[in-house]
């Protein structure tokens, strides 16, 4: 019988990033198993932490005793003790950062969801003498009656919490923790959804789902990318998929991007899985996610229903995981573990023998060009369900409005539709891109942006030096006096955020009514939804918003998209700049033209030539992949390479850099090939007074590289900093501001 077991400390330390070594004393053998909470004395005091393995050597001497068992039944089952190992590594980050993940924090400290903890009498309760305590007397007297009890019930007898943890001291009760059964399944009401029946699939969603089918049938790990435009059925194919994963006794998983995960989207599961759908998202309240969670336990739930962090859901006999919208960048965790959901999903697929279905009408570049290496199966559709077409796009070249001494944010173009618009009483939405991140410099007169002619990203004006800067490699060039494209001396400071777009449109038609989305007007939970009825209920006509109103606005009076500047998404100094343009703008396009009236999109921009606008503008997403692919070939940018991005940050800006260059330095000799960008000013150089400074490396084969890093990493933790430095490691960020 094992007598050691191995722990993870539960604290966000790196002192204690490594596994601890224990003494099972002689009455937990047996009942301590790998995945269970304990506590463990750790200096001179208790502290909680996760049994990864049982041993039964151990080269470390003079061990310590574990406490107390938390958990009577495992918290963590074997996936998911596997998973945190491979999260650590793929992601930089520690351990426990990793353990974290797979529970919800609310349930981190404590119970585990839902279980029920059952109270019942010993062997030596019989001749126990309690007459000087008349509570435990009682309680004792009510369970000889009954047998056994689950806690809260006997407390509701008159029993109380503390005679039940003195009996157990006792040893007169033994308290066992058991998962409940139906009979507390039973209680609660589900809510009735109208119950939905699968659609005849039209031709070319029944050849995609042949495919499917054909490859679920098959118990080898697969990777499938359904390539297919907005509206050409994509949902039902998922659906159908996971009706046939259920009938082959195999659970399926579907994950979401978190701004989709409607009312609507519910029902849809809901109604096609009455029962069998639990649903894990950030606006459940504690009780709801316990039972969600619970269904998912007991084995009740079929599917589950998700965002990103859904996809640690501990669902048994997985046979397949669909991620919607597969390129949307919120599937990326931007704190420790800084893990992609597509990641973690393959990596459950492989575990479970299972499929990967990733969905999207414009895939991401890795995906789409793992799909053509052969990687992953493609699936296409090419045409709506519905007989809409898409709308026709417009671009104006925001460069003829100044040369013709028009100088509002709206072109004439816009202006008029807009006019139109509020004339025949009909909708419009108004888009400005998300981060108010204006920092380039561009010509108003060609469109000329100054880029960096190595990393190839747009350079940061920085007033107080007077320079220019790139952000990934540093380099610095002065500010150009004239245009270098056209010789041209208007060259501005870009900027146009929400605020300002609404300013204009009140002094435009001050009695129109409006609603304006962004981060600042919709910060309480409900907003959200809020606006949506509102808008919905046509009690305004006008909706100016960011990236938050491309997804899932659906009216059909909605006739009118405007892009208000196409350019403040195209300039971001990130190299996916271009690729997350194309995306916008060809889910803003679809925004459009969802009823009877019809409907245009206008999307105004400096850059009227730009691959990203010309393909978006004609719905032609493999047009816009072989160029932006070639780019990142010629630079070597994923999927050609991997990108590992060491982001430092605190108060002092000195010691920022220091600390940069410190590990910096040490990376050198360490990953040979590689390349080393900076340190440099991050986009983003200063946040809420933190400095913030980063490395990049790029290379082909960087998880070859990783323990030579690792170690690295482990040195700059343990080095001493008289000024505190934060270290982000991020394996292939998403978004490199
Ligand atoms: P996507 O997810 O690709 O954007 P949806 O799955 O939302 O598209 O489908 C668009 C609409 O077409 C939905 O209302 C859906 O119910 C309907 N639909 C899908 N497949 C069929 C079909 N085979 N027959 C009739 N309607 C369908
Ligand atoms: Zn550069």
């Amino acid at each position: 019988m094992p007598q050691y077991a191995e722990i993870i400390i539960d604290l966000l330390s790196n002192a204690v990033d490594r596994p601890f070594h224990y003494n099972i004393p002689p009455d937990m053998q047996g009942k301590l198993k790998p995945g269970m909470r304990v506590e463990v004395p750790l200096g001179h005091r208790l502290c909680q932490g996760y049994v990864l393995r049982l041993l039964r050597d151990t080269a470390v001497d003079s061990l310590k005793d574990i406490a107390a068992i938390i958990d009577p039944v495992p918290l963590l089952n074997a996936e998911q003790l596997a998973l945190s190992h491979w999260l650590s590594m793929r992601c930089y980050c520690r351990l426990i950062d990793a353990l974290h993940a797979m529970i919800p924090a609310s349930f981190r400290k404590g119970r585990r969801p839902g279980e029920i903890r059952v109270v019942k009498p010993t062997e030596l309760a019989a001749e126990a003498d309690l007459s000087r305590a008349p509570v435990q007397q009682k309680t004792l007297d009510i369970l000889k009656q009954r047998g056994s009890l689950p806690r809260p019930e006997l407390i509701r007898l008159g029993a109380s919490s503390q005679a039940v943890s003195s009996l157990e001291k006792k040893g007169l009760v033994s308290i066992e923790a058991v998962q409940p059964g139906q009979q507390e399944d039973e209680e609660k009401e589900t809510v009735e959804h109208p119950t939905t029946r699968p659609h005849l699939l039209r031709e070319e969603q029944a050849a995609c789902f042949e495919q499917i089918r054909a490859v679920l049938e098959r118990p080898k790990p697969e990777k499938m990318l359904l390539h297919g435009i907005t509206a050409s059925g994509k949902t039902e194919i998922y659906l159908q998929s996971i009706a046939y994963c259920l009938e082959q006794g195999r659970r399926a998983m579907i994950l979401v991007p978190e701004i989709a995960l409607t009312p609507q989207m519910i029902e849809h599961f809901e109604g096609r899985f009455p029962g069998r759908v639990a649903v894990l998202h950030s606006r459940l309240s504690v009780a709801e996610k316990n039972r969600q969670w619970q269904m998912i336990l007991s084995g009740r739930a079929r599917v589950v229903l998700g965002a990103r962090s859904a996809v640690f859901a501990p669902l048994e006999k997985i046979g397949l995981i669909i991620i919607d919208e597969e390129h949307e960048t919120t599937y990326k965790q931007e704190e420790a573990p800084r893990y992609h959901a597509r990641d973690v999903a393959w990596w459950r697929t492989r575990y479970n023998r299972a499929t990967l279905l990733l969905g999207s009408a414009t895939p991401s570049l890795e995906s789409y060009y793992e799909a053509l290496e052969g990687d992953a199966v493609l699936l296409k559709m090419k045409e709506r369900v519905t007989p809409i077409q898409l709308p026709p796009v417009t671009v104006v070249d925001m460069r003829q409005e100044l040369k013709a001494r028009h100088r509002l944010i709206f072109s004439r173009l816009l202006l008029k539709e807009l006019n139109g618009v509020v004339e025949r009483d009909e909708q419009a939405l108004l888009f400005i891109n998300r981060r108010g991140f204006a920092g380039f410099v561009l010509c108003r007169e060609c469109g000329h942006v100054v880029r960096c002619p190595s990393c190839d990203v747009s350079m940061t004006l920085h007033m107080d030096r007077q320079i220019m800067c790139c952000h990934y490699c540093a380099r610095e060039t002065s500010v150009p006096a004239t245009c270098p494209g056209c010789r041209g001396t208007k060259i501005r400071y870009f900027s146009a955020g929400t605020q300002r777009v609404e300013d204009e449109v009140k002094k435009l038609y001050p009695s129109v009514p409006l609603i304006r989305m962004d981060r600042d007007t919709t910060a309480d939970r409900h907003a959200h939804s809020r606006y949506y009825r509102q808008f919905r209920e046509r009690k305004a006509k006008i909706l100016i918003g960011t990236q938050m109103i491309a997804k899932g606005f659906d009216f059909p009076d909605v006739t009118l998209v405007g892009v208000v500047a196409a350019d403040t998404t195209l300039n971001l100094p990130d190299f996916r700049a271009p690729e997350r343009t194309f995306q916008l703008l060809t889910q803003v396009a679809g925004r459009t033209a969802r009823g009877p009236r019809g409907g245009k999109v206008i999307v105004q921009t400096y850059h009227p030539r730009h691959h990203s606008i010309v393909t978006a503008a004609e719905h032609d997403y493999l047009a816009f992949f072989e160029s932006e692919l070639e780019t990142r070939r010629q630079l070597s940018y994923p999927p050609f390479s991997s990108l590992l991005r060491f982001l430092f940050s605190g108060p002092d800006e000195e010691a920022v850099f220091e600390a940069a260059a410190w590990l910096t330095d040490r990376l050198g000799p360490a990953v040979g090939e590689a390349e080393i960008l900076g340190p440099a000013p991050a986009s983003l150089y200063r946040i809420k007074e933190q400095y913030r400074v980063h490395t990049i490396l790029k290379g082909q084969d960087l998880p070859r590289l990783a323990p030579g890093i690792r170690k690295i990493i482990r040195e700059y933790h343990q080095r001493k900093m008289p000024r505190p430095v934060r270290l982000a490691v991020d394996f292939n960020p998403q978004v490199v501001l």
